[in-house]
């Protein structure tokens, strides 16, 4: 089965690995400050907090804006749900905001309409690798009073109007899952320019602790302080090891994304029974996914039956994703504000992941491309 995705590793991420099980430090050490000062280099932000995931990362971010009860926080319908978990962490309420149907990134117009007094914060996420309007969204926050925080574990080295991904909220979180853009096996990041809000997550992640054991031992001293709840959501120095070296490589990895990305374009220009979604202008798309909508009245069969033809072939296209406020857990939650999302459900019928990686190798990619066209095309 070829995946719709998959980790890339070589041997100068193993030798860095193995650098650190012969050092001293295998979890808080010298390799997590300074894969934390790579990557906030890397988007040009002032600080990096690294965490054990991805969902540990927005849970940071929730906790840093103070989110708390009766607190609300829009986020799109259609995300991993990770996004609005991290809503409920620290007791605030999701609610969703409809998606643009070509491109199923938040609706900006949705996001207005559903702000009310209680709303804290706007989670943008860059669904697929592709940046949300972080000009306009920063405009409907400011003029509102709200945080914006973008959800980027789709789009690590990807661009928005020449600026880095990572730079263009108030906070930005990254994950180091295996299919993401890089890798630390589970991982995570936050980016942000405010001192404040990343002292608070340095602590957040290390129990609430107010200065981490490699400081207390530079500064021969064994004391600290709690002063609030935190969680132990560190990452170590033999993840960060592996995080440092696969940074290395990103711009070439993104590259060859956008590579398969532009053949799947040209191969889909001719298919009218599915179109990819719609690249924005000013846009470098990181494509952590490559995603089709169906048009299921012309194929005339449902996206299960394409799916598990496509799989019975061997070609393991993925969905993603459910709208969060199907799953049991949301629906018991569920404001009537949250009911309609109409765009959401009707694309989430239709939505397809196809295998897109860097090493996705050049036969295996092209029997892809000839069993989408068998299966998407009459013959
Ligand atoms: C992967 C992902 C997360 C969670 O990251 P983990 O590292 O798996 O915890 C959150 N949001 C989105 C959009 C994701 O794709």
């Amino acid at each position: 089965m070829i995946p719709y995705g998959h980790q890339s590793i070589d041997e100068d991420d193993i030798q860095a690995v193995i650098d650190v099980l012969r050092s001293d430090w295998l979890t808080t050490g010298p390799k997590v400050e300074e894969f934390e000062k790579s990557v906030a280099q890397f988007v040009g932000s002032a600080f990096g907090i690294a965490v054990n995931s991805g969902t540990a990362a927005l849970h940071c971010a929730m906790n840093a804006i103070g989110i708390t009860r009766g607190d609300e926080v829009i986020i799109p319908a259609i995300t991993f749900a990770a996004t609005a978990n991290s809503v409920l962490y620290e007791g605030g309420t999701p609610v969703f905001a409809d998606l643009n149907p070509d491109t199923l990134l938040i609706d900006t117009e949705d996001v207005e309409r559903k702000i009310t007094p209680r709303t804290k914060a706007v989670i943008a996420v860059d669904f697929a690798g592709q940046s949300c309007d972080y000009d306009h969204l920063k405009d409907i926050c400011n003029h509102h009073n709200l945080h914006l925080v973008s959800d980027a574990c789709h789009s690590l080295g990807g661009r928005y109007k020449n600026r880095n991904v990572g730079s263009l909220a108030d906070l930005t979180v990254f994950s180091f899952h295996p299919v993401k853009s890089i890798t630390t096996g589970e991982g995570g990041m936050i980016t942000t320019d405010n001192p404040a809000f990343a002292q608070k997550m340095y602590s957040f992640r290390n129990h609430g602790i107010d200065t981490p054991f490699i400081k207390r031992n530079r500064r021969c001293t064994w004391e600290y302080e709690i002063n609030d709840l935190g969680c132990n959501y560190r990452l170590g120095d033999i993840q960060c090891a592996l995080g440092i070296s696969q940074l290395r490589k990103l711009p070439g990895f993104v590259n060859r994304r956008q590579n398969i990305a532009r053949k799947y374009d040209t191969i889909f220009d001719e298919i009218p029974t599915a179109k990819p979604l719609l690249r924005g202008e000013d846009i470098s798309h990181a494509y952590h996914l490559y995603v089709i909508q169906l048009d299921l009245d012309k194929l005339g069969v449902s996206r299960s039956d394409v799916f598990l033809n496509l799989h019975s072939r061997g070609v393991g296209v993925n969905v993603h994703y459910i709208p969060v406020y199907r799953h049991p857990l949301y629906k018991e939650r569920l404001d009537v504000r949250d009911v309609c999302c109409p765009v959401a459900d009707n694309a989430y019928e239709r939505i397809l992941s196809l295998p897109i990686f860097p090493e996705l190798k050049e036969d295996d990619f092209n029997y892809c491309i000839a069993t989408l066209i068998d299966v998407l095309t009459d013959e």
